[in-house]
């Protein structure tokens, strides 16, 4: 059975970019006979707002989408995601990283290798852990790339791959070798704000057995580390399709700044939802 899902922040109100990939995956599961998931991806409280939810429910509804219910809301779910960072970490895939961002992105510049090499910070060495930790100072929880190869193996390394149905940015379809080293050692939980995005959309879509992941190419670099951690814990990988961002008249990407081109104000500009379905393709 085909399940995919539409899985929006609530950071801000929604925009014609969403509303094609809203209609896009929904269509893709009317068209197999399968279901269509919304899910609410709100782990990171300085950014999500809870209006903002209601405002998605608004505008989907508008557009004439029906979605199955209830709607899985993350940050209702957070200690799920709490216990994959300890599954990780029981593993030894995991280490602290006490810098800050500013500390890692300066590292970055400074990198003799370029980008990937410095986005693996590596583990603070045991003495200077234990003083920081005695400090009290916050860390963050990375995901060491080296371990995970270790632990994986070279062949099963090498064999990380994802099917792509739709498009990334540079064209890429078929089947795609994952490499996790572009991201480097990700941060999958904070001290301060619990777990990040790769964690729980890996996690939610495992347990909703999503078997196509169908998102704006925006994303297409993610898969390459959501792969890692699906292999990781065991989970299965869905079939990708990512599809093109939808840009303005002035060529730039629809984005959440955009105010203009919010759905409550095309809506509030008298425009019917059917012909903004039309505008777009559907
Ligand atoms: N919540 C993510 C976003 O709003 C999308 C996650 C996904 O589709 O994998 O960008």
């Amino acid at each position: 059975m085909f399940v995919t899902r539409f899985a929006p922040s609530p950071t801000g109100r929604l925009h014609r970019g969403h509303a094609f990939s809203a209609l896009t995956a929904e269509r893709a599961a009317r068209e197999a006979g399968g279901r269509f998931l919304l899910r609410v991806e709100d782990i990171d409280p300085t950014r999500c707002r809870p209006e903002y939810e209601g405002a998605i429910i608004e505008d989907l509804t508008w557009l004439g989408l029906k979605w199955e219910h209830p709607v899985r809301r993350q940050s209702d779910h957070l200690p799920e995601y709490g216990a994959v960072v300890e599954a990780l970490d029981r593993q030894g895939l995991l280490y602290r990283c006490f810098r800050t961002r500013k500390e890692v992105l300066d590292a970055i510049g400074d990198a003799p290798h370029g980008p990937s090499e410095a986005a693996r910070p590596g583990p603070h060495s045991a003495e200077e852990e234990a003083a920081l930790l005695a400090a009290g100072r916050s860390f963050a929880w990375r995901l060491s790339l080296d371990r995970a190869r270790d632990l994986l193996g070279g062949r099963a390394w090498e064999a990380l791959s994802f099917i792509e149905e739709g498009e990334g940015p540079g064209g890429e379809r078929g089947l795609i070798r994952a490499r996790p080293e572009t991201a480097g050692d990700v941060v999958l939980a904070r001290k301060d704000a619990g777990t990040a995005y790769h964690v729980a959309v890996t996690h939610d879509d495992a347990l909703q057995e999503i078997t196509h992941v169908v998102r704006g190419c925006d994303l297409f670099e993610a898969a390459h580390i959501q792969v890692l951690i699906q292999t990781l814990m065991g989970w299965p990988t869905p079939t990708y399709r990512h599809h093109r961002l939808l840009s303005g008249a002035d060529g730039r990407r629809y984005a959440k700044r955009d105010r203009s081109v919010t759905l409550a104000e095309i809506r509030a500009a008298g425009v019917a939802a059917a012909d903004l379905r039309a505008e777009l393709g559907f």
